[in-house]
């Protein structure tokens, strides 16, 4: 750790003092829970609380509503982004914990604020709507809302504490099937069912996983299953998830994926139709910068692992922003190991929890200490660089 003593008690400070308004913020989210793109009241929160502190914000950056940006300290030097979500999800709302994220990040901004003019150089909050789904940060980086930004950070709710973890490349496929409908019980011989298809899509896929690389996840759903029970279906129509381990795999994976649809459509003797959204890219973890967020994790006394390969991982727009510049992407534990997962009504709730609140708050000192070392140390911004480089030339 290269972070002066007294800078470090000055950030740990700030983000006691905040400790009422950040539990505030924390749960008012939490208890208003919003879908991509439409965190309006979550979005207002937390720029009136930037606000209040009288820092500037600027709403509505990136052509999203809900994108917000604000900075403070002295321009022209370093600059190191915090990253807030906010977004939540259909039914089991902050199932993944993001208001805590949320909520991190402005602790950590806030605190940072304080000392950054001090340290030399500048932290900027950005507010990454979107990020189940959406793409926020993937518009932001487009927009250059990350451009001249010496690293990006954020924490994620667990059920541990992990300095790093796999995120996977994604993509979404949407296929329609379209066929002839008929009466299903007085004429089933003059129809072609387009549900068959899309049923023999998913079995076909299920014979295509012996040829999978470790790590390929496909998943999904039947989004339109048929009109009537009496109808042999005119439409059916489903969406998959497509995950790998990096891009190469998923673009493998993805025309399997494809010819298994225009297999299963041939069967039938239906059309199909098949749209791709653009999904995520893999996380690549500085682990530089990760190390040093660690070293302020124990410092605060919290015991992590640096990570853990055993562990099931989902995909992020942070894997995008990790291309483009250095980025941590740490997990912290608001459960016990294996008492809850993200997605689960059980992390809901524990994203509402006391422990869930403390761990924001402790992510929120991490994040804050970490920015401020790097705006203040050279040449941990030098060994940052330099594993960033790396590994984009391998
Ligand atoms: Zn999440």
């Amino acid at each position: 750790m290269t972070l002066a003593n007294d800078l470090a008690q000055r950030i740990d400070a700030a983000v006691d003092a905040d400790a009422p308004a950040l539990t505030e913020l924390s749960l008012k989210i939490h208890a208003h829970p919003e879908l991509r793109f439409e965190e309006v009241k979550a979005a207002a929160w937390i720029c009136e609380l930037v606000e209040r502190h009288a820092h500037s914000v600027e709403r509505g950056i990136g052509g999203m509503p809900t994108a917000f940006r604000a900075r403070a300290g002295k321009p022209g030097g370093p600059r190191v982004a915090i990253l807030a979500e906010y977004d939540a999800l259909p039914e089991i709302g902050h199932a993944c914990g993001h208001n805590l994220i949320a909520t991190s990040a402005v602790g950590a901004f806030l605190a940072a604020a304080k000392v950054a003019k001090d340290a030399g150089g500048e932290v900027v909050l950005l507010g990454t709507p979107a990020e189940e789904g959406g793409g926020g940060k993937i518009k932001l980086l487009a927009a250059g809302a990350f451009d001249g930004i010496d690293a990006a950070m954020m924490f994620h709710p667990f059920d541990r504490d992990l300095l790093a973890h796999t995120a996977l490349a994604s993509l979404w496929l949407q296929f329609t099937f379209r066929g002839t409908p008929s009466h299903a019980a007085a004429a089933p011989h003059t129809g072609s069912s387009a549900l068959t298809a899309c049923m023999d899509l998913f079995r076909l896929v299920d014979g295509q996983r012996v040829h999978f690389r470790d790590g390929v996840r496909v998943h999904g759903y039947i989004t339109d299953g048929g009109q009537a029970v009496n109808i042999i279906p005119e439409r059916a129509a489903c969406e998959l998830s497509v995950r790998a381990r990096d891009t190469l795999e998923l673009e493998r994976v993805k025309a399997i994926v494809l010819r298994c649809g225009k297999a299963a459509a041939m069967a039938s003797g239906v059309e199909v139709e098949i749209a791709t959204r653009q999904g995520y890219k893999d996380m690549v973890n500085n682990m530089t910068l990760a190390g040093q967020f660690g070293a302020h994790l124990g410092a605060l006394g919290r015991r992590f692992v640096e990570t853990d390969a055993s562990l099931g991982a989902g995909s992020t727009d942070m894997g995008d922003v990790s291309h483009a510049v250095p980025s941590i992407h740490p997990y912290l534990g608001i459960v016990d190991p294996g008492a809850a997962m993200c997605h689960e009504h059980r992390f809901t709730a524990a994203a509402g929890s006391d422990r869930g609140t403390r761990t924001a708050l402790d992510a929120a000192k991490a994040l804050g200490r970490t920015a401020v070392e790097l705006l203040t140390d050279a040449r941990l911004r030098e060994a940052v660089r330099a594993e960033f480089s790396a590994h984009k030339k391998s």
